[in-house]
């Protein structure tokens, strides 16, 4: 048994989650058949926020990965550790995710090695089960262990993509930047601004989101503009907050940054 509390990875207070379609249910069911889930969409679209919600509905612990290219199988599983007796075994997250029955959130999981991602793989089957095997041990999840990956489709080349073999042990739930009116709605909560303010600032999100391909890599992200209404609404003048939290983190490029200054300067 695991000598981790369960509890200090329960989410306490209902996060804020603005359902945008029936991304609720759907993961619900998978949640009941323990489907492993991917979360597909671009960064900043709400991916993080809807895993948070979805584990404060079902009740059940969260464990989140920021996943990155330096990550080893035993980041997440564990290792042996030095310590004054001796070697000491200490469980990675998605170890002891598995042993307490936590969801496991590996976010951005592309960004890790192959080599890394395959040890999920006897989690996600019918084995549901995790051999460490510099230990010796193998473990067999708990009843409620679930893992959920997200996956920016768009950042994706030929040299880093899941493995088919990866990705088809998982259900996939598509996200994307809401409906214009959505987006204000999480906007002007988020950032606790106005109505009329949210929607100039979701205006402008989208006249980048249309240069997209054509200069920019990504349009404003809903995080972003969430930054900038929380700027304003610390009292900073709308348009220094666009171009602090809108445009000098999307681009370097001096010409893509006069065009959404121009954008900005339209609105505010
Ligand atoms: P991702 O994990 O997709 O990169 P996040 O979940 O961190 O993005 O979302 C970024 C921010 O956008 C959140 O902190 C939240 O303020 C806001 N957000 C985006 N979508 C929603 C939504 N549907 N409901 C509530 N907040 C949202």
């Amino acid at each position: 048994m695991s000598d981790i509390d369960r509890n200090q990875f329960l989410i306490d207070h209902e996060p804020y989650y603005r359902p945008v379609s029936n991304e609720v249910a759907l993961y619900e069911a998978a949640y009941a058949a323990r489907m492993p889930v991917m979360l597909k969409g671009p960064t900043g679209c709400g991916k993080t926020r809807f895993v948070e919600y979805m584990a404060w509905k079902l009740g059940k612990p969260l464990i989140t990965v920021a996943c990155n290219e330096d990550m080893t199988a035993s980041d997440l599983v564990g290792r042996f550790l030095l310590d004054i007796n001796g070697t000491k075994w200490q469980d990675g997250p998605l170890t002891v995710a598995a042993r307490i029955g936590a969801i496991c959130y590996l976010d951005e999981v592309v960004e890790a090695r192959q080599d890394t991602t395959v040890v999920i793989h006897p989690l996600t089957d019918h084995r549901r089960n995790l051999p460490l095997e510099k230990k010796g041990e193998l473990v067999t999840a708990h009843p409620d262990f679930q893992i959920v990956i997200s996956y920016n489709p768009n950042y994706q080349s030929l040299m880093k993509d899941l493995k088919q073999s990866t990705k088809q042990r998982f259900g996939a739930l598509d996200f994307d930047y809401p409906t214009a009116e959505i987006e204000t709605e999480i906007v002007a909560h988020e950032g606790h601004v106005d109505k009329a303010t949210a929607e100039k600032l979701v205006q402008i999100a989208h006249r980048s989101r249309n240069l997209k391909g054509h200069g920019l890599d990504e349009g404003m992200s809903t995080r972003l503009l969430v930054y900038a209404a929380q700027l304003i609404g610390k009292g900073v003048e709308p348009q220094a907050a666009a171009q602090m939290a809108l445009v000098r983190p999307l681009t370097d490029d001096p010409d893509m940054r006069d065009t959404l200054d121009a954008a900005v300067n339209t609105y505010f």
